[in-house]
């Protein structure tokens, strides 16, 4: 069960290993099998736990390399700004051997900036619900269709921030043929109706 027996890209595989992960986590063993697999799933785990690369280890091995002109084809929603940050310097040490491209949306940045990372084609977006709403009113050739990858990060925090709104929104510009993720420490009633509606036959991981 080590990150051997995943058979991941050579890119993908060291950069891990330069990272210094010699063994997966327990949510990371139980979890990157069934993501690479290309099912949905819900994954019970916190903070600490090793959840994030257990969801970038996946999609960097899909996304492979960067696509010009195709549109997104990842994205990370995140609760605060802060998270999302994190999320992208992850992003880039885990795919440092990629040319994949990252931008990050989230308030109290330029909007400036952000329409020109935007811009430049990138292939995964790393967002908060509220920023990523608006750039998609605002621009108009901003779409979220060519989407294949979709993780909703610390999604209790999504909602219990207010976010439930956006969410759902979000969830009608996301195109059916995605493969959709669910990362949480807890599962409240909200949240267990709304993976009933954003995913599909997910399979449920707890620890
Ligand atoms: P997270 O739960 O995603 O916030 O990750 C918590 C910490 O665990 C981060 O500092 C990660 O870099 C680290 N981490 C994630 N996976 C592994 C692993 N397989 N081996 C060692 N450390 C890891």
């Amino acid at each position: 069960g080590g990150f051997e027996s995943l058979s991941l890209s050579p890119n993908v595989y060291n950069a891990i290993k330069k990272k210094g992960y010699r063994v997966p986590t327990p949510i990371q063993r139980k979890t990157m099998p069934l993501i690479l697999s290309g099912i949905d799933v819900v994954a019970m785990a916190r903070t600490g736990s090793g959840k994030t690369a257990a969801f970038l280890i996946p999609m960097l091995e899909k996304l492979k390399e960067h696509v010009p002109h195709n549109g997104v084809r990842a994205l990370i929603l995140s609760p605060t700004r802060d998270l999302a940050i994190q999320t992208q310097k992850f992003t880039k040490e885990l795919g440092k051997f990629t040319d994949l491209r990252t931008s990050l949306l989230v308030g109290g940045e330029s909007f400036e900036t952000q329409f020109e990372e935007l811009a430049q084609s990138p292939d995964i977006i790393i967002a908060t619900p509220g920023r990523l709403m608006h750039h998609l009113s605002e621009v108009d050739d901003m779409s979220l269709r060519t989407v294949q990858y979709v993780v909703f990060d610390e999604a209790d925090s999504l909602f219990g921030m207010g976010f439930a709104e956006q969410l759902h929104k979000i969830l009608t510009q996301l195109s059916e043929n995605r493969q959709t993720l669910l990362f949480s420490a807890t599962l409240p009633s909200a949240l267990a109706e709304f993976a009933k509606a954003g995913l599909r036959d997910p399979q449920l991981v707890r620890l």
